[in-house]
C-alpha cells in the first residue's frame, strides 16, 4: 500500500527523508469522450503505484489544474496558465521541504512543460532536492486519441463515452504546433481530439501505465537530473546529466 498523504495523520508522516511525488495534471477538454481530468487521473495512477514500490515514497494531493490556454475555446477547461502554476511549484516545494528529503513532479499534461522547466530550474537554484518527470509513452498520440483513451478504459472504464469517441486530426503535433499555438487546439480539431481513439483498448492501456510507471521507477532510482529539472531516463542517460 502506498502512503497517501491526504489519508495520514501528521504523527504518521516522517519529519524528514520522505520521497514526496506529486501529481501535476489539468481541468481540460479531452474530447466528446473521455473526462476533463484524464491528465490529472493519469499522473495520479502513475504516482499512486510508483509509490507502492517505494517504501519511502508518499502520495501528495494532485495540482489539478494546469497551463491550458490551448484549449480554452472548449466549455469546461479550467486553466491557471503558466505563471500561477509556476508559483504553486514553487511554493509547494519550499513548504515540503520543511520535511521531505525528495520531491519529484510526475506530469500528465504537456501544456505544462515550459513552467515546471522553468519552475524547476529555480528551485534547483535555490538548492531543493527536487525533480520533476513526464507520463510520456514512445509512439503515444496528442490528445484524446488511442494512448489517452487506453488508458482511461484500463484505470476507469465506467468514464469513457467511447461511443461519443471520434477521430480527431492525425498529422503529427510537430505540424500542428504552429496553428495550435497562435489559434488554440479547436482551430486544428473541432472536435478536440488529437490522434484517433479507434482501436483504444483496456489491455494496451494497462500496457501503457505499466510502461510509464517503470520509467518513473527507473528515473527516481537514477536521481540524475538535467540543467532542466528532469528525471534522466538511465536507459537513455545524456552527457548534461548531473547529479
Ligand atoms: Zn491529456
Amino acid at each position: 500500500m502506498a502512503h497517501v498523504l491526504a489519508d495520514a495523520v501528521w504523527p504518521a508522516v516522517p519529519s524528514s527523508g520522505a520521497l514526496v511525488l506529486v501529481p501535476v495534471g489539468s481541468t481540460e477538454q479531452h474530447g466528446p469522450h473521455l473526462p476533463l481530468d484524464t491528465d490529472t487521473f493519469v499522473a495520479r495512477a502513475v504516482v499512486e503505484r510508483t509509490a507502492e514500490v517505494l517504501p519511502e515514497a508518499w502520495v501528495a494531493p494532485p495540482i489539478a489544474y494546469g497551463a491550458s490556454g490551448e484549449h480554452a475555446h472548449f466549455p469546461g477547461t479550467v486553466s491557471i496558465g503558466h505563471e500561477a502554476l509556476r508559483a504553486v511549484v514553487v511554493e509547494l516545494t519550499r513548504s515540503l521541504a520543511l520535511w521531505a528529503g525528495r520531491v519529484v513532479f510526475v506530469n500528465g499534461h504537456g501544456g505544462n512543460t515550459a513552467t515546471l522547466d522553468t519552475a524547476l530550474a529555480q528551485l534547483r537554484a535555490e538548492g531543493h532536492t527536487v525533480a520533476w518527470t513526464a507520463c510520456e509513452t514512445p509512439n503515444g498520440d496528442a490528445h484524446a486519441g488511442r494512448t489517452e483513451t487506453s488508458l482511461m478504459l484500463h484505470l476507469d472504464p465506467d468514464r469513457v463515452r467511447l461511443d461519443a469517441a471520434v477521430a480527431g486530426n492525425t498529422r503529427p503535433l510537430a505540424a500542428l504546433l504552429p496553428a495550435l499555438m497562435a489559434d488554440g487546439v479547436r482551430a486544428v480539431s473541432p472536435s478536440g481530439v488529437l490522434g484517433d481513439p479507434t482501436g483504444a483498448s483496456a489491455e494496451e492501456g494497462g500496457r501503457t501505465l505499466d510502461a510509464m510507471v517503470a520509467a518513473t521507477l527507473r528515473r527516481i532510482g537514477g536521481w540524475a537530473i538535467d540543467g532542466r529539472g528532469r528525471l534522466v531516463d538511465p536507459g537513455r542517460q545524456s552527457g548534461e546529466a548531473r547529479r
